[in-house]
């Protein structure tokens, strides 16, 4: 493509709702064979909503939530978000903690008298050496909650598909490309949403440096790689990628690390944009 055509292509691909931060990305997508999305934010809405409670023998539905509403306070994550916005629909006060502290793509940490209060996933609880008991695989993420090395039982919550997900990884496995899901999320959500759009390679439980591990994997195998995710714990991979794609409804972090920015957030626009980048390589637009 001349200078002029990736010009115009970079022109009409804003017209879109598509905008190419780098030149060579417009070149590079019209070649990626390997599509790889994030879950949560991404194919999902990222606004999950608590749908049950579970707790133990020593704990109480609204204790539970007045624990985990404290420790989420800080954090900026939407599961974090879904649990103050359940405790405040029942009328619990969040407890009052001291020192939170984040986990990136595993939950928050406080204090709370004198003692550590850890609420996120399984395997960080299991991590800080709280036994979990296993649960039924579900569709539902769990937030599991434990004060010091006291387990005392979880929240499940749903987050919506949205609307044009499945269209969009029909629309690319059409035209060939292989379709991803990476996730820091459980296996039972990871793998409902996989089975939902019809995408047959998922990986779950991946920490933020996994996901980068993953995509230049693929890289050193030959693949032509893009990466489309939302989040803060996406940098990375959005950096190793060939083409790392962000949400312009995500994080400022993840859109600062894409090379192209998808104003609306739909999924359907990843196929837009490799539409505008085949269609500029062979100086169609
Ligand atoms: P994804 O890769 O699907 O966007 P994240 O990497 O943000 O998900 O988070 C992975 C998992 O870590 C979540 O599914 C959740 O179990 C846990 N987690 C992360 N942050 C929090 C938080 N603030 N509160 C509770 N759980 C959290
Ligand atoms: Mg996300």
């Amino acid at each position: 493509a001349t200078p002029v055509s990736i010009l115009a292509g970079t022109g009409r691909a804003a017209e879109l709702g598509v905008l190419f931060r780098k030149g060579d990305a417009l070149q590079h997508l019209s070649k990626v064979d390997l599509v790889a999305f994030d879950k949560t934010g991404t194919l999902t809405e990222g606004r999950p909503a608590v749908t049950a409670i579970e707790v133990t023998r020593d704990c109480d539905e609204a204790t539970l939530l007045s624990l985990a509403a404290g420790a989420e306070t800080a954090s900026e994550h939407p599961l974090a978000r879904a649990v103050l916005a359940q405790a405040k629909a029942r009328g619990i006060t969040p407890i009052r903690v001291e020192r939170f502290a984040a986990q990136t793509g595993a939950g928050v940490e406080a204090m709370v008298e004198g003692e550590t209060l850890r609420v996120g996933s399984r395997a960080f609880l299991q991590g800080a050496g709280v036994a979990v008991p296993p649960t039924d695989p579900s569709p539902a993420t769990e937030v599991h909650v434990a004060r010091g090395a006291l387990y005392l039982g979880y929240l499940s919550l749903s987050d919506p598909l949205k609307p044009d997900a499945a269209r969009a990884v029909a629309e690319l496995k059409a035209r060939g490309i292989t379709v991803a899901l990476l996730s820091g999320d459980a296996e039972g959500p990871v793998q409902a949403v996989a089975k939902d759009l019809g995408i047959d390679m998922a990986h779950a439980r991946l920490s933020p440096a996994d996901k980068r591990a993953l995509v230049a994997t693929w890289r050193a195998e030959g693949r032509l790689v893009a990466f489309v995710g939302d989040g803060l714990n996406d940098a990375a991979v959005l950096a190793e990628a060939d083409v790392g794609i962000a949400l312009g409804t995500g994080t400022d972090v993840a859109i600062e690390a894409g090379d192209v920015v998808l104003v609306s957030g739909a999924p359907t626009s990843v196929v837009t944009a490799m539409e505008v980048s085949r269609r500029t390589i062979r100086n169609i637009v």
